[in-house]
């Protein structure tokens, strides 16, 4: 779809001109109008899934800021409240419809969107996994680019696709499509296997267990964004950070030219839609196959 045909929404924004991000001049206005252009690229990743929501009413540098699994008191209609089929008697989780409910985020000031890597059709077998790299300081930019490609070797000899991601904050997200039919177990078992495996091969690189201390210089591979519940920042959502990023997807043949994982912000992705429309991550969807 075009990013010249943007969507329409109902859903009215409340003083357009506030703030969100008041070094980049970003408003409440022009985040609602980066989500239209996105949006048909962007709605396979955070329609119809259980979402975290990191909302800061009053912009980034704001100290208050909320991450929300759950409603909140006035929430808008257009944000969905569903019940965890595995949790029937706890809080309703929250969810989005339509491109409505996205304006409804924009409206309520949520800057970041971390959604499920299953959706609600579908509750207790994931269609994604997600590798995220998370480089300890003195960490070369070019050394996580490798550590990505690794990962996609790593997957491909496993009959698996992969896709890449900037996180918009410190890393890369290497994201592989799943046709739904591993339960969270053993999705997460393979996350942790291929972690392990890369930091075996390579322990002076990379690690695959959060809690040592020696994340300067290694890259942690963090698999725990794959668990029941757990989540992983949306592909095109900003970040609460400055600069105003976003988590970018890419081609794997345009890495080498990404200059960091926060290269991709508000304003700049409007102008590479318009010049590469083509969605790198176009099949992602069409490439997923069951973790066996
Ligand atoms: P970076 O590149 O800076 O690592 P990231 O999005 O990968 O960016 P991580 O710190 O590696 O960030 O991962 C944090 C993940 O944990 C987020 O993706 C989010 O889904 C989840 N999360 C859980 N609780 C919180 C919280 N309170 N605030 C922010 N994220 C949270
Ligand atoms: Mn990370
Ligand atoms: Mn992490």
């Amino acid at each position: 779809m075009s990013p010249r045909n943007p969507p329409t929404s109902d859903v009215s924004l409340t003083h357009p001109d506030r703030l969100y991000w008041p070094d980049e001049g970003v408003t409440k206005r022009a985040l609602a109008d980066y989500y239209a252009a996105v949006w048909p690229f962007m709605a396979p990743y955070v329609v119809n899934r259980p979402l975290a929501l990191l909302r800061l009413p009053d912009g980034i540098k704001s100290h208050q800021r909320f991450f929300q699994k759950h409603a909140w008191k006035g929430m808008n209609p257009h944000i969905e409240e569903i019940a965890d089929p595995q949790d029937a008697d706890g809080e309703n989780l929250l969810r989005i419809g339509d491109f409505n409910g996205l304006v409804a985020l924009v409206q309520s000031a949520v800057l970041e969107i971390h959604p499920w890597g299953a959706t609600t059709d579908d509750w207790e077998r994931p269609d994604m996994i997600t590798m995220d790299l998370d480089p300890g300081e003195d960490v070369a930019w070019s050394a996580v680019i490798s550590a990505a490609l690794e990962l996609k070797t790593r997957l491909e000899a496993r009959g698996l696709a992969a896709f890449v991601k900037t996180s918009g904050g410190k890393g890369l997200h290497v994201v592989t499509p799943l046709a739904p039919k591993a339960g969270w177990a053993e999705v997460k078992d393979f996350a942790h296997s291929l972690a392990e495996s890369m930091s075996a091969d390579a322990p002076e690189k990379y690690l695959a267990t959060a809690t040592k201390a020696k994340r300067g210089g290694h890259i942690y591979i963090d698999y725990l964004r794959n668990g029941r519940g757990n989540t992983a920042v949306a592909a095109y959502s900003t970040r609460a950070r400055s600069g105003a990023p976003v988590s970018m997807p890419l081609d794997w043949s345009e890495l080498n030219e990404v200059s960091g994982p926060a290269a991709f912000t508000l304003g700049n992705v409007p102008l590479r839609l318009e010049t590469q429309p083509r969605d790198p991550w176009g099949n992602f969807f069409d490439a997923a196959v069951p973790l066996e």
